[in-house]
């Protein structure tokens, strides 16, 4: 039961950080009857659904944590996969989260409909919810690459996203389609096992140099002994890399340019074959695309057993795949290290909200959202890492606290009874999306690159304001800017 004011049940749909840190802060804030819809069988999303060799964070682990449940046990400075899902399982077990998520239950559709959300599941199960908020992730719909003869693919294909396991690498050849942060941690981590790696490259990638060093007992038990010191570093790296966040709206910046010379210097060093160097040289500006980091990319890509094919891909044949100059690369296994649907947010869910407002119509062609977590005419319905929100090389999880905390600021104000449904007016999601086009234009994400933080104009489908704009935006809701009724 609610402890505060009227009481407001929520629906929280996705089981992954945003789901998790949900049910957790709502509770805090004294909001108790929630439930969390999950269509898998665990929670950790991107961490449970992703499992292919090499995963690991690209942020500082000791950043990429929850603040109110920093941990001193990380074993590495870039924490590997299976230890995240292992966090985030913990963080959602000791607080109590578990008992509270229906497993296996996929949402179809909220319908709002006499003042609440009508929620349907795929298994049949039918609820209703004053609030809904949606968690269910940007990257975890798979991008299949549009490659002729996928099908015909005599030996495994599979999506990185869903690494089939029984599928032996030791020994076979292996190709890897993409060249994001998930195929350059793929080759770092397998190329020792297989026995030819083609690494078929459309884009090349610039990669920030950062060795990944294990934490030593000492280290960790000087954080263990000392929750003050643990709380200054996740400090010290929020402080960090909102310089860095700050610095990649501005592509003049010194901050880009130190970024720029890191990559270049890396790619000078590392790479001695002047025709390889040359293949993985970008033709556009660092931090354009989402930055790879890595400490190992460039002396994996030299391994002998490596292949870095920059021919385009003409088709995938029975045997392996053919590239337009005619050469077949014989395969066993392909992966296609290919991304996501980055604008799918909860969809394919119907959704409809006040007098039949369909959200499929509403975000043709494009997904808007009032600062990312609400949409016109679609009262009590908020996101978590929704359209147009942050992106970048920080942590989503600090995205994540700050969206929630704004939401819960939005929720009070139905518990104290000053309205019955909230939700941002058009005039304030038109105003914020002028400026925000108008400002994405001129950042790096726009200097020229192919990259999935574009949308289908080509403009970037991000905050393109500093970190403390987001922070200050989501201090506090503005009242003008949403209909309470
Ligand atoms: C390979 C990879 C590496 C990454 N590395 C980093 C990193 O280093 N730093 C960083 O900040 N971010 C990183 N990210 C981004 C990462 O997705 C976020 O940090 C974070 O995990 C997103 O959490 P989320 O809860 O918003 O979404 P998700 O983790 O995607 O969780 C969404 C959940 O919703 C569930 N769901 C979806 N639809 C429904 C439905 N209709 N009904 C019920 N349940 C549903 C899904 O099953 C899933 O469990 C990475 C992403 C990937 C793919």
């Amino acid at each position: 039961m609610d402890t505060e004011g009227r009481p407001v049940r929520c629906a929280v749909i996705g089981a992954g950080m945003a789901g998790i840190l949900a049910a957790i802060q709502l509770a805090g804030a004294g909001i108790t009857d929630v439930t969390l819809f999950e269509k898998s069988d665990g929670v950790g999303g991107t961490w449970r659904e992703n499992t292919y060799p090499g995963l690991a964070c690209d942020v500082p682990s000791h950043l990429y944590a929850y603040s109110f449940a920093l941990t001193p046990e990380w074993s590495h400075r870039y924490a590997p996969g299976p230890e995240i899902r292992a966090y985030l399982e913990d963080v959602a077990r000791r607080h109590g989260v578990l008992d509270r998520i229906r497993f296996g239950d996929a949402v179809t559709e909220c319908i709002f409909a006499d003042g609440r959300w009508h929620l349907g599941t795929e298994a049949g199960h039918r609820d209703e919810a004053d609030v809904v908020l949606a968690a269910t992730g940007v990257l975890h719909h798979p991008r299949a690459p549009d490659i002729a003869g996928l099908d015909s693919f005599g030996g495994s294909l599979f999506h990185s996203a869903r690494w089939d396991h029984d599928v032996p690498l030791d020994g076979a050849r292996v190709g890897i389609v993409g060249t994001g942060s998930t195929a350059v941690q793929i080759v770092s981590s397998i190329v020792g096992r297989v026995r030819r790696l083609s690494l078929f490259q459309r884009t090349a990638q610039w990669i920030m140099p950062q060795e990944n060093p294990a934490y030593t007992d000492v280290e960790r038990d000087a954080l263990r002994d000392d929750p003050e010191r643990l709380a200054a570093t996740h400090q010290e790296l929020s402080d960090l890399f909102d310089l860095f966040a700050n610095a990649v709206v501005d592509p003049d910046s010194p901050e880009i340019a130190w970024v720029e010379k890191a990559c270049l210097e890396n790619l000078e060093k590392n790479v001695h074959d002047p025709e390889l160097r040359e293949k993985l040289r970008p033709d556009y500006r660092a931090a354009c695309k989402r930055l790879v980091i890595s400490p190992d990319f460039y002396s994996a890509i030299q391994n002998p057993r490596a292949d870095l094919v920059t021919e385009a891909i003409d088709r995938v044949v029975p045997d392996g795949v053919r590239t337009v100059d005619g050469t077949v690369h014989p395969l066993d296994v392909l992966v296609l290290a290919t991304g996501f649907q980055v604008d799918s947010f909860m969809r394919p869910m119907r959704i409809v909200g006040s007098d039949g407002a369909d959200l499929a119509r509403a975000w043709d062609p494009r997904p808007t959202a009032y600062l990312s977590v609400s949409v016109p005419d679609f009262p009590n319905f908020f996101m978590l890492n929704g359209p147009n929100g942050p992106i970048g090389n920080f942590s989503l999880i600090e995205v994540a606290e700050l969206q929630c905390r704004y939401i819960i600021q939005l929720i009070d104000r139905i518990r104290r009874g000053e309205c019955r449904t909230l939700c941002a007016t058009r005039v304030a999601l038109a105003h914020f999306e002028r400026e925000r086009e108008l400002a994405a234009r001129n950042t790096v994400w726009a200097t020229g690159c192919r990259s999935w933080y574009l949308d289908d104009r080509g403009i970037p489908a991000g905050w393109p304001w500093s970190f403390v704009r987001f922070r200050d935006a989501m201090r506090a809701p503005d009242p003008a800017a949403f209909v309470c009724r």
